[in-house]
């Protein structure tokens, strides 16, 4: 099953507002996640304290990026760790591919990883009939399904339990059931065998420590532990920005990320992995892809370089209110919701993205559960001006030749103080015409997803005047 890209948003979003099966999954969760959080984070009284050092460590970091990922790269090689470096997803893919080339293996298995998402490794590696089986619960869903994730930690938030009873029933050929338990019981089962028989793991990154050339993985189920230990050969694709300086560093990080994210006080499972394992109890071989695609570019525009401060929690979708009504497929990105609406646009270039950074309330919900403080609603503002005014690179991508002279004549019509009482005179008359009949031409479009305020009785001007005479 194939899924709708960016450019089509508007008709993504209204399609998705028509499921209300899908409309009911997503608030259920997203107020789950949301609650949780709210109490997890209560019992840390230096939370606000813990985001200002988060930000302050991954400020640090992003600004001298080549310096930790040298010090990153050297203090893994020496520990016996393999790095590769991939300028695009290409390149990344092709590395991957050819690791499991030169190590024969054939039977993959992966957890769960955003960056080997975006880059498509599994349909990459499909090509040569090496396609990983997903070992996180979710994911593996999600891949029987044919479907891409809906959410950033919580892949198949889409789905009913009914709905994966009924997938299970159909491509696992197991008797019907609803039942989380039994339906977990059958995925178990058939995943033990996959990391049983597995060559090769795959995995992301969450967390790089320069100084120790250390990856640090977060899960919940145990998966990622077998796809990092029981194969021979171990892939880690880890996006630059996810190197810190110091491992004292992961202390602000693990108390952060899994309160914000799914309202753990910790993940179950934290592994840390420093070059492949000598005593022949884990990988013989540990490989680490540095993956840039367009990362570096980002890290240079200093408006914008905050975006990299993401350690992917998941927070911002569960408390936006776009995300909560249209979930993760409407975005056509791999990267859904607010953090999605600034990287997408960033990273596949603001042509086959432009409708992203618009696809906000701009209510600020995302910045005030940022566990790392990114300014989601400025950037959003600065991605809509670049998209409408473009940039040395690209050319503007929204707004034609009308639509920029009627805001030019907004903009004047409002700032005089006579022109400006006009108009609010216009818009009380105007108040007493129905409110859909109110515009007409590409107005109308406009107005059939808003509600305007309604103007008050009697303006702050002349109230203020009757009470000075
Ligand atoms: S932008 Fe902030 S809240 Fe959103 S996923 Fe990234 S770290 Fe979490």
């Amino acid at each position: 099953m194939s899924h709708p890209g960016p450019e089509t948003f508007a008709q993504n979003a209204r399609d998705a507002l028509r499921d209300p099966i899908l409309t009911g999954a997503l608030r259920r969760a997203t107020d789950t996640f949301a609650q949780r959080r709210t109490g997890a984070i209560a019992a840390v009284p230096d939370w606000q304290d813990l985001r200002e050092r988060a930000r302050a460590i991954k400020a640090h970091t992003l600004a001298r990026l080549d310096h930790y990922l040298e010090q990153f790269t050297t203090n893994a090689e020496a520990a016996g760790t393999t790095i590769h470096w991939a300028r695009d997803a290409a390149e990344a893919c092709a590395i991957v591919q050819q690791l499991a080339e030169q190590s024969g293996a054939r039977r993959l298995v992966k957890s769960k990883s955003m960056a080997t998402e975006e880059i498509h490794l599994n349909a990459a590696l499909a090509r040569s009939d090496r396609e990983p089986i997903e070992t996180d619960l979710g994911e593996w869903i999600i891949q029987l399904a044919g479907e891409t994730p809906s959410h950033i930690i919580v892949p198949a938030i889409h789905k009913t339990k009914e709905a994966i009873g009924q997938l299970f029933v159909d491509k696992l050929g197991i008797p019907e059931s609803s039942d989380p338990q039994v339906l977990a019981a059958h995925a178990r089962q058939r995943l033990r065998a996959h990391f049983a028989e597995a060559d090769l793991g795959i995995s992301g990154v969450n967390f790089g420590v320069a100084e120790t050339g250390t990856i640090l993985i977060l899960e919940n189920e145990g998966n990622a532990r077998m796809t990092t230990t029981l194969p021979k050969v171990h892939v880690a694709v880890m996006g630059i920005e996810k190197v810190i300086p110091r491992f004292a560093d992961l202390d602000v990080f693990l108390r952060l990320l899994p309160r914000s994210g799914t309202g753990q006080h910790l993940t179950t499972y934290q592994s840390l992995l420093t070059g492949p394992d000598a005593k022949g109890q884990g990988p013989q071989q540990l490989h680490i892809v540095l993956l840039d695609n367009g990362r570096s570019r980002i890290a240079c525009d200093e408006v914008m370089r905050e975006t990299l401060a993401c350690i992917r929690c998941g927070a911002c979708l569960n408390a936006c209110p776009v995300y909560q009504s249209i979930g993760g497929h409407a975005y056509g990105s791999v990267y859904p919701g607010p953090i999605g609406a600034i990287l997408t646009p960033q990273l596949s270039g603001m042509h086959s993205a432009a409708a992203l950074p618009f696809a906000s309330s701009l209510c600020g919900a995302c910045k005030d559960v940022c566990p790392v403080k990114i300014d989601i609603p400025s950037l959003l503002l600065e991605l809509r001006k670049r998209a409408v005014e473009g940039t040395a690179s690209e050319p503007a991508a929204r707004g034609g030749i009308g639509e920029r002279l009627l805001w030019r004549a907004f903009a004047w019509w409002m700032g005089g103080p006579r022109r400006y009482r006009i108009a609010m005179l216009l818009a009380r008359l105007g108040e007493r015409v129905p409110f859909a009949k109110r515009f007409a031409g590409p107005l109308r479009a406009w107005q059939s997803s808003r509600e305007l305020p309604k103007l008050a009785k009697r303006s702050f001007r002349s109230t203020w005047q009757g009470e000075r005479s």
